[in-house]
């Protein structure tokens, strides 16, 4: 399969504080190559900055240094360099992306939020209400709460919406952090038959998970966090 995400030299450091300029370095020259058809799992103690690649990945935090390329539409984007406009595109149509936890909006109902990502893509809405009710029902969400907004779901319940609306497309690439977090045994092999069946359309995965048995079942490979450097305060660098 080919080449669908590079990731290179790519290196983030957070400003704890602007003021006295305490720096946290938490990526350091990352590379990551993810082809179509694999599932590509980091690893790495708490606060090793899974969460902050993932997140560069998906452009929600700008990177200092790197370049991170996606193939899109037949090019290559790099996600550190693309405008604002050229990201939400890449976002609609070629990334999906699943974090530890439902955004809830309220009022909207769980059918609503999960088929919201196809109808911005333009497909009939009687289309998008099928597979978002398919996707509702092989994640174990009870139908009689199609309808209600998530405010009021379990823990569960709401990471099963997200879930639901995070493989609502086929997207090539599929960012997941810690889906499985809050979900049960049961959901939990839901969740690993999807990514399975992702891989086999070909899509490029990279995730974080924490349960030992579920990397075994979804990792092609795992990527290997550095251990973050310590804080550096000015006083270092004399
Ligand atoms: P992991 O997902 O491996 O547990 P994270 O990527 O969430 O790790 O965090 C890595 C380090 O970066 C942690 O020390 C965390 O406190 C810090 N960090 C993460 N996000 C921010 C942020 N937005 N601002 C400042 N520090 C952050
Ligand atoms: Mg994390």
């Amino acid at each position: 399969m080919n080449t669908q995400l590079r990731v290179e030299h790519l290196s983030k450091t957070f400003v704890l504080h602007q003021q006295n300029g305490v720096r946290l370095p938490v990526l350091r020259d990352a590379n990551l190559t993810v082809r179509g058809g694999e599932c590509v799992v980091l690893h790495g103690h708490s606060g090793s900055g899974k969460s902050t690649l993932l997140r560069s990945l998906y452009a929600n935090y700008l990177p200092d240094q790197g370049h991170i390329w996606i193939q899109h539409q037949g090019g290559w984007l790099d996600m550190v360099q693309a405008e604002a406009r050229q990201i939400l595109t890449v976002r609609r149509h070629t990334v999906g992306w699943v974090s530890q936890f439902l955004r809830v909006i309220p009022r909207i109902s769980a059918l609503d939020l999960v088929m919201q990502p196809l109808l911005e893509l333009g497909v009939e809405r009687r289309q998008c209400l099928a597979r978002a009710e398919e996707m509702l029902d092989r994640l174990n969400v009870p139908r009689r709460l199609w309808h209600l907004a998530p405010s009021t779901f379990s823990g569960g319940e709401q990471q099963r919406v997200n879930i639901a609306r995070g493989f609502i497309n086929d997207y090539p690439v599929l960012l997941l952090d810690e889906p499985t977090a809050s979900l049960d045994g049961r959901n939990g092999s839901a969740v690993v038959a999807l990514i399975e069946q992702a891989k086999q359309r070909g899509a490029a995965i990279v995730g974080i998970f924490h349960d030992d048995a579920i990397r075994q079942r979804v990792a092609d490979r795992l990527y290997d966090m550095q251990p973050p450097n310590e804080v550096k305060t000015p006083d270092d660098h004399q």
